[in-house]
């Protein structure tokens, strides 16, 4: 594939990003402007109208977002080889409702040591990201990850399609407990000389306390779907980062997009390449730092 640099795309990027926001040269309100001046000089007031009501971008992202955060992908090469050195079974099957059922003490401790890390700050992706929400520029974050990163760099608007790590419950009473409490009562340190956590317990009932994740064999959340479906259809840009797509329901939601500009940032080649307007294959964060960086370089080009 032919790779296009990080500031190129960027650039593409970013005039695609600084049309759709009806940006000629007039500036993002931010709420501390003068409101009663705007609109009947800037003449672009009902562009601006439309704008507002159109989705204008959505970012859909996968694993590689996080990876960047120290986040292995546990779908990788190296992550499914280690889950059958160490665990003896492939990563689908160790996150299976069956494997849930049949071997909590495994399953606790597969998701404890390779889906759970607490240390975790938000990359340069999710900064970009939560910064062009921030200017109205992206509306919704679709994601298929589940460790709350987006939130953390301040989104505000996000579907998370696969759960959350940060919203352990009881299968019996529905009781919520802390990320930080499960931990505590996995009890699974490395070189403990255990090969098996211990399962966390409702202090109410005894039910076990699991995480919002949706395990293979689990129905995604219908409201996740139907949200992640709306915004996607509605978009006007699409921003598909992080993701070859081949994780249900990536591929089917990105087909309902019919907007203007299908934006496809990821360093391996994808099933949508042939379809992107525009194909970085390139890190995430470095994309789409510079992406913000360039959109502030149009701004103050313009002003100065
Ligand atoms: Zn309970």
């Amino acid at each position: 594939m032919e790779r296009t640099a990080v500031s190129e795309g960027a650039a593409r990027i970013a005039a695609v990003l600084q049309h759709i926001s009806g940006d000629t040269g007039k500036e993002i309100d931010n709420g501390s402007g003068d409101a009663s001046s705007k609109g009947n000089d800037s003449g672009n007031a009902n562009s601006n109208v439309i704008g507002t009501l159109s989705g204008k971008a959505v970012f859909f992202g996968g694993a590689g977002v996080s990876t960047e955060s120290g986040i292995p992908d546990f779908r990788s090469e190296k992550g499914l080889y280690s889950a059958q050195q160490v665990y003896g079974h492939r990563p689908e099957e160790l996150l299976s409702y069956g494997m849930f059922i049949r071997e909590p003490e495994l399953f606790f401790r597969y998701y404890v040591e390779n889906l759970i890390d607490l240390s975790a700050q938000p990359n340069a992706a999710h900064l970009a990201v939560a910064e062009l929400e921030k200017r109205g520029i992206i509306t919704a974050v679709v994601t298929q990850n589940i460790d709350g990163l987006h939130q953390m760099a301040g989104s505000q608007n996000v579907i998370e399609l696969h759960g959350s790590n940060w919203r352990p419950y009881c299968v019996n009473c529905q009781r919520r407990y802390s990320l930080e409490w499960l931990l505590a009562k996995s009890n699974w340190r490395a070189g403990s000389g255990a090969d098996r956590a211990v399962v966390p317990r409702c202090e109410m009932d005894d039910g076990i306390v699991r995480s919002d994740v949706v395990l293979y064999g689990e129905n995604l959340s219908d409201t996740a779907l139907n949200e992640a479906a709306a915004v996607i259809s509605g978009a006007e840009t699409l921003i598909v980062a992080g993701t070859s797509l081949a994780v249900y329901p990536a591929a089917g939601l990105v087909r309902l997009f019919g907007g203007d500009s299908l934006i496809v940032i990821n360093l391996d080649p994808t099933d949508l390449d042939t379809h992107a307007d525009i194909l970085v294959a390139q890190p995430v964060g470095q994309v789409m730092a510079e992406v913000v960086r360039q959109l502030d370089a149009k701004k103050l080009g313009r002003s100065g």
